[in-house]
């Protein structure tokens, strides 16, 4: 059973101002999560969660994070720029990105933040642009799959990040020969994990990489950064993450491993964008249409450019029918948008109550990974972005986008000028 943090009445009261479709997040559960986390790693002097701007890259909502401690992880110039309005500097940055344009390495020196590159010949493409910095992190990939005692979980073998192992000795030889004092590492192995195991067995990969690098190349390894992963679930019957077992189970990774090696003082970071926000987000939508062919139809006015998680990956999202909870789930829908695309629906053969024209439709988990994977196909606009604050006030965090915004970009045209 999964509960949305907004009842009827209150979106009844919300849509009079702000009318759906619309996302929606909760800053109690995005506030309470966060101090979870930092709770299950406080064992660790130097922790610090960077939250993966991309997954919600709004401002408000990464003032919220930033309040309870949080870095930001950012891999694109724009990123960057938020990050830099949010008063983000230095060691507040993680810039992870990869196949990165020089001006984004030139931002990210600018901002003096953390670079952690992806791969062996960034170092010298690095060099040539701003030149190396003291502190800098590289990416490793294991290559191969990523198993755990449970089974396989990824395939890095088959991803496009990080240096390989050899790279990753020569290239801290080098860095530091080239003037580099302060070395992270970091991975990203697999994602939206839903397993405590996760984090604790890519802990003690890293931690046993550390040790060995600081043996052949000599060099200071200050920090460890996990990067992303952690899931949610996103169907009723999964299991929770439990952020406490996994802090406890990299912690004792931390003691087998690093410990004993003498690095007791390095610092673990995270990069965690799902587990902080997807579950504090709704996309609330209205039943404008039903249709009824060869399978029954509700048409919603959201469509997939407001989530795009089912249309591209086949992703299961849950659905509240508000005000139905306890009747019967006895029809089978297919819950679509409007794109001209077949793949624009949110639920297929889903039971659900009966739906009627004007009921309000909750998406859920749709906080990470949601909104910001918007577009505008079919000249479809973005939703706007509300807050729920601990208040129980409603605040606009961001304003949907109007025919302006989609015409915006022919500024330098007579030919849509009267639209813009
Ligand atoms: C996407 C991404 C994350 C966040 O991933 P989640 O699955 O949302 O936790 C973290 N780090 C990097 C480098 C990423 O690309």
């Amino acid at each position: 059973m999964k509960t949305p943090f907004v009842t009827l009445e209150q979106l009844q009261e919300i849509t009079q101002k702000y009318p759906t479709p619309f996302h929606i997040y909760d800053e109690k559960g995005i506030r309470e999560n966060a101090r979870k986390l930092n709770k299950a790693f406080e064992w660790n002097k130097g922790f610090k969660e960077y939250f993966a701007v991309k997954a919600t890259p709004n401002p408000y909502i990464i003032n919220i994070l930033k309040e309870e401690g949080c870095g930001v992880d950012c891999s694109s110039l724009t990123e960057l720029m938020l990050a830099e309005a949010l008063g983000y500097s230095g060691e507040g940055i993680m810039f992870s990105s990869n196949a990165t344009p020089p001006e984004e390495f030139i931002k990210a020196t600018e901002l003096n933040s953390i670079i952690n590159l992806d791969d062996y010949t960034h170092i010298d493409f690095l060099d040539k642009i701003v030149g190396i910095p003291e502190t800098i992190c590289c990416r490793f990939n294991p290559g191969g799959v990523f198993k755990t005692a449970n089974g396989i979980m990824d395939n890095p073998g088959d991803a496009k990040y990080g240096f390989t192992k050899e790279q990753l000795i020569d290239g801290f030889i080098r860095l530091k020969e080239m003037g580099a004092k302060t070395f992270g590492i970091h991975s990203f192995l697999a994602s939206n994990t839903a397993s405590n195991e996760y984090y604790p067995a890519l802990a003690a990969i890293l931690f046993e990489l550390a040790v060995e690098l600081k043996e052949k190349t000599g060099v200071d390894i200050k920090f460890i950064n996990l990067s992303g992963g952690v899931g949610i679930p996103y169907k009723p019957d999964e299991m929770e993450n439990d952020i406490m077992e996994i802090g406890e189970g990299v912690r004792k990774a931390y003691e087998q491993i690093l410990v004993p090696a003498g690095m007791g003082d390095v610092a673990i970071f995270t990069e965690l964008g799902r587990y902080m926000l997807a579950p504090f987000g709704h996309l609330v939508a209205t039943a404008v249409h039903e249709k009824h062919i060869y399978k029954e139809y509700i048409g919603l006015d959201a469509c997939a450019v407001n989530l795009m998680r089912p249309a591209m990956y086949g992703a299961y999202h849950h659905i509240t029918v508000m005000g139905k909870e306890n009747e019967p789930y006895d029809h089978k829908y297919d819950i679509t948008g409007s794109l001209c695309e077949n793949n624009d629906k949110f639920a297929i053969d889903r039971m659900l109550p009966k739906i009627d024209i004007g009921d309000f439709v909750v998406i859920h988990d749709t906080g990470a990974h949601g909104f910001s994977m918007g577009y505008n196909y079919n000249g479809k606009l973005r939703s706007s972005e509300l807050l729920l604050k601990e208040d129980g006030a409603v605040q606009l965090i961001r304003r949907a986008e109007t025919p302006k915004d989609y015409f915006i970009t022919f500024d330098f045209s007579d030919i849509l000028k009267d639209a813009q």
